[in-house]
């Protein structure tokens, strides 16, 4: 809540507060600190969610809700592998990642860590990745897989 008066005073007087809060502050250093951490704490998961939620905003047009929206229909899977994520970041598995069309900006579906990058890597062209499939069935002939037959003519 803003209070008008509070801060005209605080402003007035922003070096005498300023220097009393680090005195206080250095008195009380853990006191302060317990208080400060117990914050963090209780406004922790709203925190994280705001900041997810203002992420999605800024870099995808899109919102949390959104994101839950599009990982419900997946069934929280991968849309190319249909695996759940593995990855893990700070011993936490990570989300999906938005794939988006870097063109137009427009959100495709949710992918694993691995699709993602592998998309990337073969430069979402779509001639490379049939190669690709072409060269590892091509060379699967020994395992009798496909018995060697293109899946792709180029
Ligand atoms: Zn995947």
């Amino acid at each position: 809540m803003k209070n008008p008066i509070k801060d005209k005073y605080y402003k007035k007087n922003k070096k005498k507060l300023g220097i009393k809060s680090k005195a206080y502050y250095q008195k009380n250093k853990k006191k302060c600190k317990a208080m400060c951490r117990a914050h963090y704490l209780k406004n922790r998961e709203g925190n994280i969610k705001n900041y997810r939620n203002n992420y999605l905003k800024r870099t995808f047009n899109m919102s949390l809700g959104d994101y839950d929206k599009l990982l419900k229909n997946q069934n929280g899977l991968c849309a190319i592998c249909g695996q759940p994520e593995t990855q893990k970041i700070k011993n936490k598995i990570k989300s999906l990642a938005i794939d988006h069309n870097e063109e137009t900006g427009v959100i495709r579906s949710l992918l694993c860590m691995s699709c993602n990058i592998g998309l990337g890597m073969f430069r979402e062209n779509i001639d490379i990745l049939k190669n690709a499939i072409n060269y590892l069935i091509k060379h699967s002939i020994q395992k009798g897989e496909r018995n060697g037959k293109e899946l792709f003519n180029m």
